[in-house]
């Protein structure tokens, strides 16, 4: 049984010293050499922050490079779990952020950028730190599989972020169950496109890992120029994509493929995130016959993904591609209303977990951590918690489970969770805003904010930018005179986006 992720690291350094372990736009590293730069970093943190502490939080701030892999996994060699912080966010968030933390430390990890009060620059750490390897030893061999790995922070309804704490054995289940399913090999060319700090991303890495493959991080810069990944994709013979909904709709918008010249030897594509567009699945799988495609369900909150189907069927227009089944050593299951197990095909439910994949809850959260990890209600007589994902399914007549839609105001877009509440709750506190309601339109994909007062939009706008990931600024402002409410006293949500329609 392992112990920690490293064992997954060391394995593969041990089978495979001189392979390619990862590889960015400036350069490649061997899993020999990867090893020896995070022990450094692991070092150095044990010495100069940990100093025999373990399981603190270690603040990384991300760039889409083999720095950002080094400053993780030096912080596992040293013991803690570490957590992404994107300077995209804005810096209210992020001070935010990293005020809920209370990090050990800050280590910057871009190679480029203004200096950040209090981080620690990685290559300085790595310059300038001799490995101590029987300090990294007692750590490891003081290590359990349900210490935290890392903290993912996501969108909030409270207007709060939510940090996702998630163990090493969430991680190594996750692994070995795709391992069970896929049977990926040390042959895979992953080409990782999700950020560091979305739990994507998390699946590239530690598979890559456990197999020993290599990983390309593809720049950001690709994907709004499509030429360039897919002669990157060609060049580098990437075979396995996991990736976003919306970024294989990228490459299918542009209709890529009808040049041939595009097509590379891919081996799995697996899309999770959203609803798979049918027409997007069929352009990939007309252009790409033999390859594998998964479709992958699951939130942060149980480590990536609890189900999958491979689609290896037709699908016409009209059809959708179920999320399957339960990965091994994991259990799913629909509860109705009254929390009653529904096996009935073509009834919806909420879509509930149990299993190694559940995270350790949200950070410094207690009562949302109960709420959304409650007690099992079939094994009330000891402590047995599953995860309520808040997302409605139902089983079509072959029994597969089919994702339907939100029960509450969480939306997918372009790949990013949002809490349309937690935009509310900001827009709220903009001075002369009396009460927003934010609604999103699916089908112009624009977030609209529908409020009452007499601010002004560029003051929201400006607002709202100063403590909100520029994904979660709303496309249009409406302003009303009265938000429409309901029978209840609530805002009338339907009648707001049936105006915006
Ligand atoms: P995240 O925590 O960012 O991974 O988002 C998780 C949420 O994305 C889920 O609770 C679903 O609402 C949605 N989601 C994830 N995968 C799928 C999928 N394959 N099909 C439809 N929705 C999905």
């Amino acid at each position: 049984m392992k112990e920690s992720v490293l064992c997954l690291l060391n394995e593969s350094a041990n089978k495979f010293p001189q392979k390619i372990a990862f590889v960015d736009i400036d350069r490649k590293v061997t899993y020999s050499d990867f090893v020896s730069e995070a022990k450094k970093v692991g070092t150095f943190i044990a010495i100069n922050y940990a100093k025999g502490l373990r399981n603190r939080p270690v603040a990384v701030i991300i760039d889409r490079n083999i720095d950002t892999l080094t400053a993780f996994f030096g912080i596992i060699f040293s013991g803690n779990f570490y957590t992404a912080i994107s300077m995209d966010l804005p810096e209210d968030r992020r001070n935010l952020i990293i005020e809920e933390l209370n990090p050990l430390c800050i280590i910057d990890a871009r190679k480029k950028g203004a200096e950040i009060s209090g981080a620690i620059k990685l290559s300085n750490i790595i310059e300038s730190t001799q490995i101590n390897e029987q300090l990294l030893k007692n750590i490891q061999d003081n290590s359990i599989d349900t210490d935290p790995l890392y903290t993912l922070f996501t969108s909030g309804s409270t207007g709060v972020p939510k940090g996702v704490l998630i163990s090493h054995h969430s991680v190594l289940d996750l692994v070995e169950a795709f391992n069970d399913a896929f049977g990926f090999d040390s042959d895979c060319v992953f080409a990782n496109q999700a950020p560091f700090d979305f739990d994507v991303s998390v699946k590239d890495i530690y598979n890559t890992l456990y197999v020993g493959g290599t990983m390309h991080i593809i720049p950001k810069k690709f994907f709004i120029m499509p030429k360039m990944l897919l002669t990157y994709l060609v060049e580098n013979k990437i075979n396995t994509l996991i990736w976003a909904v919306s970024a294989a709709r990228i490459l299918a918008d542009i209709k890529a493929f009808d040049n041939p010249e595009y097509i590379f030897p891919l081996k799995y594509l697996m899309f999770s995130g959203e609803v798979m567009p049918i027409h997007v699945f069929n352009y990939w799988k007309k252009h790409f016959p033999k390859a594998c495609f998964v479709n992958l369900y699951g939130p942060t909150e149980i480590t990536c993904n609890c189900t999958y189907y491979k689609a290896d069927r037709e699908f016409s227009d009209d059809d959708i591609i179920p999320i399957g089944h339960a990965f091994r050593n994991t259990r799913v299951f629909l509860l109705d209303d009254n929390d009653k197990i529904i096996t009935t095909p073509g009834i919806s439910g909420e879509l509930c977990v149990e299993g190694s994949g559940l995270a350790l809850g949200y950070w410094k959260m207690e009562e949302k951590t109960a709420s959304a990890f409650p007690q099992n209600p079939f094994l009330p007589e000891f402590g047995n918690r599953i995860y309520r994902t808040g997302d409605l399914a139902y089983y079509n007549e072959s029994m597969e489970l089919c994702y339907s839609s939100r029960k509450d105001f969480q939306i997918k877009h372009f790949g990013h969770r949002i809490e349309l509440q937690e935009i509310e709750r900001i827009a709220n506190a903009v001075p002369n805003v009396d009460v927003s309601c934010c609604i999103y339109n699916k089908e112009s994909e624009h977030i609209i904010l529908f409020y009452q007062g007499s601010e002004d939009k560029k003051h929201i706008t400006r607002y709202l930018a100063k403590k909100l990931p520029k994904y979660m600024i709303p496309h249009e402002f409406i302003n009303m005179p009265t938000l429409p409410l309901t029978n209840h006293g609530k805002i009338d949500r339907k009648k707001l986006l049936a105006t915006a329609e």
